[in-house]
């Protein structure tokens, strides 16, 4: 009777199971591991540690960076954790995955496609098996999305993934420094929901914070919240995403429009940026809490097919 119970929940406990690293294969990223860690650590020199206060960077330079292949065992492809103190765990696969998935965000955006592929494909991933694609292998971003191999030849689309790419890194790695850097205690937690909730939104606070002082708009946030929505972790969940946490995050985008659109080259255009994002991740608070359109969404990823995720028009929305 468990079983039948189990398996009409949201996310089958099967599937929480998956082999992750199967997008790309083990050896596969170990191949690249220097290639991905270059890439982090230039985050961190270019995008983090400019924009940190004197006793900030001093403890982030005492933080080691793991970076295993793929977080075990339940791994989702945007996880990223701390397993100990002074230890920040960024796996290979979820560089790897940011990377691909920032450039076919970008890709789409500059040709006017819609980014509602890319929200499916996630469902495809986090509601069917390897064995339901070719070779047992999930399909990666760029090939499930239909990426044109020469989409980084466009300019604008190059800047755009390098933006999302660096800003949801930059996310990532602060939110985790955010948690190392402080707990709430049980004084604070009980004024707020829960302990898990409350240091998820000190975490966000503390990266979003960091952020605000460098002049990219954090174009990657969303990417990560559909992510996060989409294809959440196994539980008991890594940084549970839940509709007052999502709140917290997008008030204090609304509060701060202002700062962080000040000294951006287009400061209307950042203002509308922000505000966009806020928005968007507002609704993505209300679909935290929709258990209906929860369940809707996992039948629609069981019957999801790569042929599905072909590039739509923004206006050929259902
Ligand atoms: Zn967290």
């Amino acid at each position: 009777m468990i079983r039948i119970v189990f398996s009409t929940l949201l996310f089958s406990a099967s599937l929480y199971s998956a082999d992750w690293t199967s997008l790309y294969g083990a050896g596969k990223l170990e191949n690249q591991r220097q290639r991905l860690r270059k890439d982090v650590d230039l985050v961190i020199a270019q995008e983090i540690q400019p924009f940190l206060t004197v006793e900030q960077a001093h403890a982030f330079s005492r933080i080691q960076l793991d970076m295993p292949v793929a977080a075990q065992p339940d791994a989702s492809p945007f996880d990223s954790y701390s397993a100990a103190e002074e230890h920040i765990t960024l796996p290979l696969l979820t560089v790897a995955f940011v990377e691909d998935m920032a450039e076919a965000y970008s890709w789409l955006w500059a040709n006017q496609y819609s980014s509602r592929t890319v929200d499916e494909y996630l469902g495809m991933l986090r509601n069917r098996l390897p064995a339901d694609f070719p070779d047992n292998r999930y399909p990666s971003p760029l090939v499930a999305l239909h990426i044109p191999n020469n989409a980084m030849e466009n300019a604008a689309v190059a800047k755009m993934t390098q933006r999302v790419r660096r800003t949801t890194l930059s996310f990532m790695l602060l939110h985790q420094f955010g948690h190392l850097s402080y707990r709430s205690t049980a004084d604070e937690s009980a004024r707020k929901h829960d302990t898990a909730e409350a240091d998820e939104e000190f975490a966000d606070a503390f990266a979003l914070e960091v952020m605000k002082k460098n002049s990219e708009t954090p174009a990657g946030l969303l990417m990560l919240i559909h992510g996060m929505m989409y294809l959440p972790s196994a539980p008991p969940k890594n940084h549970p995403v839940t509709r007052l946490r999502l709140k917290a995050m997008a008030d204090y985008l609304d509060a701060r429009v202002h700062e962080f659109s000040e000294g951006r080259p287009d400061r209307r255009l950042a203002t509308i940026a922000i505000e966009s994002l806020a928005n968007h991740i507002r609704q993505a608070g209300a679909f935290v809490s929709d258990s209906t359109g929860q369940q809707f969404w996992a039948e629609q990823g069981r019957k999801t097919t790569v042929a599905d995720l072909l590039p739509r028009r923004l206006a050929e929305q259902p």
